[in-house]
């Protein structure tokens, strides 16, 4: 088959590394003027306005890690041998753990490290040298063609420039801004309303690097932390490159001259597990870029068990987006490139069975991940706006006094845990009997304990750091 897969983001280029495995063959659209770079340094300075989220950290979870060594090693090798970091999250175990056992299970606990751009670039490099795959980029899709059946079937592609082709099917993998909604409604086909929940947040991410020689730092922890009115997160790169992400709420304007580089560097400065690395002689790369707007979002191409076109997928952010914080949009996107491509193999030509298949397959594996955003995000926003009720104070004290200690005492939960932020277990493991009864024996004990470590200095504390008013 003949397909046209819209946009070279990791979904689109996941998507086309599957299908052309499979002997299909693939064109892949990208409106980015984007030529190869001949180095991964050089595809950071790439412009990508098509996805301005590649000048954020970005975090590769162990599903995405493991779906490259069951399947695409070659991918995974090349990441490796261009410089991309493996972390082995056995090698952070807390020394403070119960029981330090390494398991036969531990092998699927590894997470990569790279700046966005680097990964990608090497995806598209190892997806290019399939010659069943082209790729045109600098060229926009305008909308669907389509063919009237009892469900209508999207039959090619609209370009800018008054151009056209036909596919036998349409992959749409053009990311959290994409109008495919759109082109399907101006074609006469209505999919149902979408469902937009804000993450309330702004993002803010500063890139640097270390002096040669000097390695990044292995330690007993991965370096994030959530002071209630900022977030940060201290992420590892490629070839010895790090960057450093705040993120703050979207209503309050107390930190957003975070994005300035002095006041970022300050902030800096004042959260002991960043200022670490910073203070190992690194070098910025960039500035503060800023990104707001960011969503949960899912979407569907079935109304009442029915799907609503054929020949046509939407796939990545394009289908489901969820808050940056959680790092999980690459992994779930290449896992959907994955799931789609199991479903056209299953189901062959049969355009129908294909689109059913895939939908059951994101409501059963991708749309829990969506749920486990939004309703974080709704704890935290509560929280920031004073609107608790009881069972959100509980849920937040469990969280802060019994599930977090609880990862640097009881291996159960450490495991759990690390399951479940790489995507390997669903979300709903912290509450099976063995791992939650470790947590509540945690969090009876908080008064005994003491307070929890600091993860940073308090709001008043950052602002007299700063230097900003006090409004009562
Ligand atoms: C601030 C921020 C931080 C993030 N951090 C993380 C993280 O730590 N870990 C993680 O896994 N994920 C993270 N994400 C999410 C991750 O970036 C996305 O989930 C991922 O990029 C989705 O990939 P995609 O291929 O579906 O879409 P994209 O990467 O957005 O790619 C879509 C592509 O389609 C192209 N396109 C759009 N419209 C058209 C058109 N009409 N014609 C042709 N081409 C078109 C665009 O130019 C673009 O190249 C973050 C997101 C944000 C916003």
């Amino acid at each position: 088959m003949k397909f046209g897969v819209i946009g070279a983001g990791v979904t689109g280029l996941a998507t086309a590394l599957e299908l052309s495995k499979t002997g299909h063959d693939v064109v892949i659209i990208e409106r980015d003027q984007t030529p190869m770079p001949k180095t991964h340094d050089e595809a950071f300075d790439w412009d990508r306005r098509g996805a301005p989220q590649v000048r954020h950290s970005h975090a590769l979870l162990g599903r995405l890690h493991n779906i490259l060594r069951d399947n695409h090693p070659e991918v995974l090798k090349s990441l490796l041998d261009n410089g991309v970091t493996e972390i082995n999250l056995v090698d952070h175990m807390p020394e403070t753990l119960d029981d330090r056992q390494v398991l036969d299970e531990d092998i699927n606990l590894r997470m990569l490290a790279a700046r966005r751009t680097t990964f990608e670039w090497v995806l598209r490099n190892t997806v290019m040298s399939n010659p069943n795959v082209e790729i045109r980029t600098g060229l926009g899709v305008t909308g669907v063609k389509k063919s009237e059946a009892a469900i209508p079937k999207v039959t090619g592609l609209y370009f800018d420039r008054g151009l056209n082709e036909d596919f036998d099917c349409v992959i749409a993998a053009n990311g959290r801004r994409s109008n495919a909604p759109e082109w399907l409604r101006d074609a006469g086909i209505e999919a149902p309303d979408e469902v937009v929940e804000d993450t309330g947040i702004i993002y803010y991410s500063r890139f640097y690097r270390l002096p040669d020689g000097i390695e990044l730092p292995v330690g007993d922890r991965l370096v994030a932390g959530d002071l209630g009115y900022l977030k940060y997160g201290v992420f590892w790169g490629d070839n010895g490159t790090f960057s450093i992400t705040f993120a703050t709420s979207d209503t309050d304007k107390t930190f957003w001259g975070i994005k300035d580089v002095e006041m970022f560097e300050s902030v800096v400065d004042a959260i002991p597990a960043a200022k670490e690395w910073i203070s190992l002689g690194a070098t910025p790369l960039t500035g503060v870029h800023s990104m707001a707007g960011l969503l949960n979002r899912k979407r569907t191409l079935k109304r009442d068990s029915e799907v609503v076109v054929d020949g046509f997928h939407m796939i990545g952010d394009a289908l489901i987006c969820t808050n940056p914080l959680y790092g999980r949009g690459c992994s779930t996107g290449f896992w959907q490139a994955h799931l789609l491509a199991n479903a056209i193999r299953d189901h062959g030509a049969d355009t129908t069975a294909q689109s059913e298949s895939f939908l059951l397959s994101v409501e059963q594996n991708i749309l829990p991940w969506y749920q486990a955003s939004v309703d974080s995000d709704r704890g935290s926003r509560a929280a920031s706006d004073g609107e608790d009720d009881d069972m959100t104070i509980m849920k937040r004290s469990i969280l802060k006094d019994g599930l977090i200690p609880a990862t640097r005492s009881s291996a159960k939960v450490w495991r759990g845990f690390m399951k479940m932020m790489n995507l390997l277990a669903d979300p709903s493991i912290l509450t099976e009997p063995e791992i939650s009864s470790e947590i509540m024996k945690v969090w009876a004990d908080r008064d005994q304990r003491g307070p929890e470590p600091s993860l940073g200095p308090t709001r008043e504390e950052m602002m007299d750091h700063l230097k900003l008013t006090h409004v009562s």
